[in-house]
């Protein structure tokens, strides 16, 4: 029986090559069950390639990985029964009907025949395609294509799904739902490790971002304000208020992140609690305080800053 492993994913010393490219490059990290993973990186940084190993698609040269507590090398079909996938240019078998689609990915990922008909309905519910089941996928149009194929991936209700490019060709509405729909994921247990360009809209949902570059990892951490007990919090004043930054450093439990004549960014530990407790210690102390914003740290920010400040 396979260990299970706290961690939804561990990759050791992954190295990777196609003929005469080093696409991975003795990569190691762990991904925490649950968080949803921003996996970002310029074109070319190996993205694909990992998800592809790590679903037990491509095998690498060197190195170990376990997914949901399998070990992708040893038991790659276990793998694919409790991991879903989706792969950035993805084919649909165009004479079927969405929902031979469906029941033909379930088969396909172990879901004992008595169950699939359930397991169509509720997929078919959840991506918006009940009306659609009886559509032959040549004839949907390219955002369905995309929802049948997540659904393809998540219909087998995995532990762990990987998205490589989930949003591409979806319209705004069709992506917000995704977004909807990647939350409810997390809500339910599941560990999400999405690849995107479009950083605005992993914001939405992310709690964890993986920068990759050339092969390697530069960055594996907690978004800031995704981690528990930990706030950001922008502050607003009617007016300039004076010596501002010593007077919001003698509150308790606060570090000053900026401060100017009229408006700061404090970070803060201890949950809601600490927050009405600042708001309260802010108001009794006079401040003409005219905002109190709890700020999410922004994603593509911080991946322009990392992927600027790591060597080529
Ligand atoms: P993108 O953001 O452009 O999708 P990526 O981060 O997903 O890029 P990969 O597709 O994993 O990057 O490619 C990593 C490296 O491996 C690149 O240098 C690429 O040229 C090379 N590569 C990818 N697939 C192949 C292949 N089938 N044969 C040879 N080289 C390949």
């Amino acid at each position: 029986m396979p260990h299970p492993h706290p961690a939804a994913v561990v990759a050791s010393g992954v190295l990777f090559e196609y003929p005469g490219v080093r696409a991975l490059d003795e990569v190691s990290f762990e991904v925490p069950a649950g968080s949803v993973t921003a996996l970002v990186g310029p074109n070319g940084a190996g993205k694909t390639t990992l998800l592809r190993c790590l679903a037990g698609l491509e095998r690498p040269m060197l190195g170990s990985i376990h997914v949901a507590g399998v070990d992708v090398l040893e038991e790659p079909r276990a793998v694919h029964r409790r991991v879903g996938f989706l792969s950035d240019f993805f084919g649909l078998y165009d004479a079927l009907s969405v929902a031979r689609c469906f029941a033909h990915a379930a088969a396909a990922h172990g879901v004992a025949d008595a169950d699939i008909d359930g397991a169509v309905q509720r997929t078919a519910q959840r991506m918006g395609l009940a009306g659609l089941l009886e559509r032959r996928a040549a004839e949907l149009s390219r955002g369905q294509r995309q929802r049948v194929a997540i659904g393809q991936a998540l219909i087998h209700a995995p532990q762990v799904l990987m998205l490589d490019e989930p949003a591409s060709g979806l319209d705004p509405e069709a992506r917000h739902a995704l977004a909807r729909l990647f939350t409810q994921l997390r809500e339910e247990g599941i560990t999400l490790i999405v690849s995107s360009h479009i950083l605005a809209e992993l914001d939405e949902y992310s709690t964890h971002m993986l920068v990759m570059r050339h092969g390697r990892i530069v960055e594996n951490r907690a978004l800031e304000g995704a981690v528990a007990g930990l706030a950001r919090v922008r502050l607003a004043f009617a007016q300039a208020v004076e010596a501002l930054e010593a007077k919001l450093a003698a509150l308790p439990g606060v570090r000053v992140l900026r401060a100017e004549a009229d408006a700061a960014v404090l970070e803060l530990h201890g949950g809601a609690e600490a927050q009405a407790a600042l708001l309260r210690a802010l108001v009794q102390a006079g401040l003409p305080l005219s905002e109190f914003a709890l700020e999410r740290e922004n994603l593509h920010e911080s991946y322009l800053r990392t992927v600027g400040a790591a060597p080529s």
